[in-house]
């Protein structure tokens, strides 16, 4: 297939469309000031193909995509044990909603609900240099050094005051191991990680491959683990819009409020669209249209 010329179809398509509809995250300061008019794309097949088009190049904070790798290192690190305080249910609440976490003990839904990536943080502080590892783990799957963007962590951490929150009450139920501040400061870091399409569907390459590095033959998960990690951005990876994603899309995907979506064929490629205007969903809303012109005019699908 030639993904090329399609890929700059698509964005050819929806850039009269830029800077028309959705609202930049405006609640961490930082993001509130990204110019909403820029759209890019990239894959990377399972073989090691690449194809991208418009700003695909350019580093974007990647916010909850970060939780992918979070809970990459978690599953990697703890195995079965990861899921003793942690769920695999989407939460039909809003991302950094505290409702449930009462009714459910402090235990959140998902890993990739913020109460659920925090819990997961938790548990990597109590074992490794957690910043150290998502900064070699993500550096070492795109093969390039990837950095935070401090200005966005400091952004969150003056801000975040739900976040805050949502570790004070799990830390109530005895579900945080760590002192609160040192677990969200790993969090926030992971959230500002700064990273651009290609390199985000380089990174992400190890789930389509069974998990096997992108470029490497070294074991990222074990394959079971990488399909688990696709069911849970299946159901849970779209915020409230994973059924709406699922009936547009058909592919397993993370996004973030920075405007980045990962998205997977399983066995075929990865893919990562980014255009920082968001729906009312806090998806990309360029993104989703951008995945969904793919999936129509391609066929890939896991449906
Ligand atoms: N850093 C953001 C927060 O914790 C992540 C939000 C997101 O991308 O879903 O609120």
């Amino acid at each position: 297939m030639q993904f090329q010329p399609l890929l700059e179809e698509i964005v050819a398509e929806l850039r009269a469309d830029l800077g028309r509809e959705g609202q930049v995250a405006s609640y961490i300061p930082a993001l509130a000031r990204v110019p909403a008019a820029q759209l890019g794309i990239a894959l990377r097949t399972r073989e090691g193909e690449e194809a991208h088009a418009g700003d695909s190049k350019t580093p974007f904070s990647i916010q909850s995509i970060s939780k992918l790798f979070t809970l990459t290192l978690g599953m990697r690190e703890l195995g079965e044990a990861l899921w003793e305080r942690l769920g695999r249910e989407p939460s039909g609440n809003a991302f950094n909603s505290l409702v449930q976490l009462e009714s459910e003990q402090g235990i959140p839904r998902n890993p990739f609900i913020n109460a659920g990536a925090i819990a997961v943080t938790d548990r990597l502080v109590s074992r490794l240099d957690a910043k150290t590892e998502l900064l070699k783990l993500v550096s070492s799957l795109c093969g390039e050094a990837i950095a935070f963007d401090e200005e966005v962590a400091a952004s969150e951490a003056a801000t975040g005051f739900r976040n805050v929150a949502l570790a004070n009450f799990m830390k109530s139920f005895g579900r945080i191991d760590n002192e609160v501040g040192t677990v969200l400061d790993v969090y926030f870091h992971a959230c500002a990680l700064r990273m651009s399409c290609l390199q985000l569907a380089r990174a992400a390459g190890f789930l389509c491959r069974d998990g096997a590095h992108p470029c490497s033959s070294e074991q990222v998960l074990t394959e079971r683990q990488a399909r688990r990690i696709n069911a849970l951005m299946l159901t849970c990876g779209t915020y409230d819009a994973a059924g709406e994603f699922a009936f547009r899309v058909g592919l397993p995907c993370k996004s973030g409020v920075g405007g980045g979506i990962v998205a997977v064929v399983p066995d075929r490629l990865t893919l990562c669209v980014w255009s920082p205007a968001l729906a009312p969903s806090g998806n990309s809303l360029l993104g989703m249209k951008a995945l969904e012109l793919f999936t129509a005019r391609t066929g890939l699908s896991i449906f």
